[in-house]
């Protein structure tokens, strides 16, 4: 029956993986708080405008990727792509602009309609940060700098690669697209039918396009930074020095473009070799015409999203489950006792399982199976005496112990 198979590129996160990926949640989590960041949660559906209106009606979200469906009101929704647009969003409905600058770190589930494949799912896990309200580089280099915090924590250092470039301020980018306007349009014949399409609606998408005919031509195409103002020079050289100075090493990757109007400045990605094609783990970039560009009021803003299960897939080493303690009453008697032993510790903040069923045997095999570090074994005779029997599970040493002071026996299995 097909409809037991979970839907095409969402999975079931079983509890093994679940630990790796609130790893990687709670290190993004706990880093944005050291830097200041504040947590906001955005509904995982919006209005269709919401992204429609600001991703661009070029870019491969809003022509392929969403999930966009009409309510029972009648209203066109569609689960959340990405999560700067919802931000930005509830940036202006709540009226936020008193509170700038703001540091924001957001975590959780987003939906794409793409073609599923390793680190490529329809249903995936971002989590991310936003600045608004900072237009000087502090903010990028901030913005970068805690993304870098943020894998070195995951222990990702080695085989991870900043790549940077600036997209200049829309002066700089409007002469450039000129420019490359006419020298892509002397090509026409040998580029792809994608960018020929973007030619005339997104022609800088096209620097970053994977088709070799297009990558061909791009190589002699006239280069981004050479249209940088002087403005526009003097913020890249701004971050640029700024990042020097914390010691993170980027590549300047002159072909790194965000095709969207809004995007400006600084667009960057931590790229690995470790992940096929799905290489990209972490991507931002400064976004200053985006709230604007919604309605709201011209609020500059940079930030950064990064996949989780990407990061998940670069964890080589899996994250052990704390060892409980198993609580196995011997005979009928012992059972309500043996709950009560449970609770109590439970409370104090043990973790504690207990066996349900069988014979003792049984239940020894399952304490191991759950990788127990202990077992409190209660007789009906032994409870008579208010004593239980403690068990190393790895020593296998037992001894009886006092039920009243059986915590002062449990220090080391906390
Ligand atoms: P790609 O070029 O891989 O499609 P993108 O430019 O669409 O990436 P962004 O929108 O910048 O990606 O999203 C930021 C990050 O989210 C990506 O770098 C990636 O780690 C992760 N990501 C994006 N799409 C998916 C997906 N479908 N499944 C899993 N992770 C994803
Ligand atoms: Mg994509």
């Amino acid at each position: 029956m097909t409809s037991l198979k979970p839907v095409r590129g969402t999975q079931d996160i079983l509890p093994a993986e679940s630990r790796l990926f609130r790893r990687v949640e709670e290190t993004a989590f706990e880093v944005a708080e050291r830097y200041g960041f504040g947590e906001i949660t955005t509904p995982i559906f919006e209005f269709t405008e919401v992204f429609s209106r600001t991703l661009g009606d070029t870019s491969d979200i809003v022509t392929k990727e969403m999930y966009t469906f009409e309510d029972k009101g009648g209203d066109q929704i569609t689960l959340r792509p990405e999560g700067t647009a919802g931000v930005a969003r509830a940036f202006i409905s709540n009226g936020l602009q008193q509170d700038l600058p703001l540091k924001l770190f957001y975590r959780g589930p987003m939906f794409r309609y793409e073609r599923p494949q390793k680190g490529r799912r329809r249903q995936f896990r971002q989590v991310g940060v936003e600045i608004l309200g900072v237009a000087t580089p502090q903010a990028d280099i901030e913005t970068i700098s805690i993304a870098q915090t943020f894998l070195e924590e995951l222990g990702l250092k080695n085989n991870i690669t900043l790549e940077l470039n600036s997209l200049g301020d829309s002066a700089s980018r409007n002469a450039y697209r000129d420019e490359l306007v006419k020298y892509l349009s002397g090509h026409q014949d040998k580029l792809s039918k994608d960018s020929l399409e973007r030619l005339t609606r997104n022609p800088l998408r096209i620097l970053d396009s994977k088709d070799e005919s297009d990558q061909a031509i791009v190589v002699n195409a006239p280069r981004l930074q050479d249209s940088l103002n002087d403005a526009s020079q003097s913020f890249f050289e701004d971050l640029c020095e700024g990042l020097y100075k914390l010691g993170i090493a980027f590549e300047h990757n002159t072909n790194l473009v965000r095709g969207l109007d809004y995007y400006c400045h600084t667009a960057f990605e931590f790229t690995t070799t470790d992940l096929g094609a799905q290489g990209t783990v972490l991507a931002g970039g400064r976004y200053d015409g985006l709230v604007g560009q919604m309605g709201g009021s011209e609020t500059p803003g940079i930030g950064w999203a990064a996949g989780v299960e990407r990061l998940t897939l670069l964890l080589d080493d899996g994250v052990e489950a704390k060892r409980p303690i198993v609580v196995i009453p011997v005979g009928g008697e012992a059972e309500s006792e043996a709950l009560v032993v449970t609770e109590m510790l439970r409370k104090k903040g043990y973790r504690v399982d207990l066996g349900y069923s069988g014979n003792l045997k049984k239940r020894m095999k399952r304490a191991n199976q759950l990788n127990a570090a202990a077992a409190i074994l209660l007789g009906e005779d032994e409870l008579t005496r208010n004593v239980g029997t403690l068990r190393d599970m790895d020593s296998g040493e037992q001894k009886e112990v006092s039920l009243e002071t059986l915590e002062d026996h449990l220090a080391p299995y906390k």
